[in-house]
């Protein structure tokens, strides 16, 4: 099995005929960067740095912060950008030193964005974005917000990510000033209002995780509702499909770094989608390779046109894997 993926670790990504996307990995730490390069990946697509926050009982200082993201950065050098996501904690990640009080509804609570943008927490905000400005001297970095749900949050983050690069300027510490800045779709009203937020980013990318949990009312950590836990349920995949146009026609591509994008069903209706960037685990992406290799982005965009009338999960699952899927 290994050595017939091994083939597809020095090659680009480019579907049967001729459409490139870029097939990135998902990192909780910048040890996991190097499978970067084990696989052949083109970037880092999430590094999720909670984990650096969580387990332990101070926060850590902008100095341990700026060293963890500039050895994500430099472990995976050339092998495309790291898009580094800021704090999101909440929800089931609990951290003690940050007063986090008790929610009978944690998904929806005060989590991620909406913490960092909390009262009082502004300056540990601004920390972790000075420390990411820092890091994108060494490489290329991006920035991503999670869980945004309105503009006006976007623009408060930004505002925020503005005093970090003034502050940074004023110590006459360098950063890429060109850095991008993308958010996550991950809740049902920004991909519904995709068309306003995409004006004002550099890119998408979709979090299916947690985008497929608040589209079905379904807690993703409740096993009586898992059923309910359908990537590919028409009402998912209408939204996605309306992320992704949306951000095409401001001409700024799109990512997806929830479990779906390394999902074999799932991947030829997103390249049929035109999704841009897929981000997955290491041992998902050289499968994800072959089988885009295989595909023509043509025949996708017909099979999305009638799988967008479909009535279940079910029935979509079976049409692409006998459509499609049979060459396995
Ligand atoms: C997601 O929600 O799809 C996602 C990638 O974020 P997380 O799984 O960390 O919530
Ligand atoms: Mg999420």
């Amino acid at each position: 099995r290994l050595a017939r993926y091994e083939m597809y670790r020095e090659l680009p990504t480019v579907t049967a005929d001729g459409i490139s996307v870029q097939l990135a990995i998902n990192i909780a730490n910048p040890k996991d960067a190097m499978a970067v390069k084990k696989v052949g990946a083109e970037g880092v697509g999430l590094y999720r740095t909670e984990f650096l926050f969580m387990d332990r009982k101070e926060m850590p200082s902008e100095e341990e912060q700026y060293y963890a993201y500039k050895a994500a950065v430099t472990a995976i050098g050339e092998h495309g950008p790291v898009i580094i996501r800021t704090l999101d904690v909440g929800g089931d990640k609990e951290i003690p030193y940050l007063q986090q009080s008790k929610e009978s509804n944690p998904f929806l609570g005060y989590r991620a964005i909406r913490l960092c943008l909390g009262s009082g927490n502004a300056d540990m905000f601004k920390m972790q974005l000075r420390a990411i400005l820092r890091a994108s001297v060494h490489g290329n970095v991006k920035i991503m917000y999670p869980m945004i749900a309105t503009l006006q949050e976007l623009r408060a983050a930004n505002h925020l990510l503005k005093e970090a690069k003034v502050e940074l300027d004023a110590m006459g510490v360098s950063y890429d000033d060109t850095i991008e800045v993308g958010i996550m779709i991950e809740v049902p009203a920004a991909a519904l209002i995709a068309d306003q937020l995409s004006k004002e980013v550099d890119f998408f990318s979709i979090g299916t995780n947690d985008l497929v949990q608040y589209t079905m009312a379904a807690d993703r950590m409740n096993e009586q509702v898992a059923y309910l836990t359908q990537p590919l349920h028409p009402a998912v995949l209408r939204l996605i499909d309306q992320v992704i146009r949306a951000a095409h026609t401001q001409n700024k591509w799109v990512g997806m770094c929830g479990e779906m994008a390394g999902h074999p069903v799932a991947i030829p209706i997103l390249i049929g989608m035109g999704l841009d960037e897929f981000s997955m685990s290491p041992a998902a992406l050289l499968p994800a390779r072959e089988l885009i290799s295989k595909l023509n982005c043509s025949e996708m965009v017909e099979l999305v046109r009638d799988v967008l009338q479909m009535e279940s999960a079910d029935e979509i699952e079976t049409y692409v894997k006998s459509n499609v899927l049979e060459f396995d």
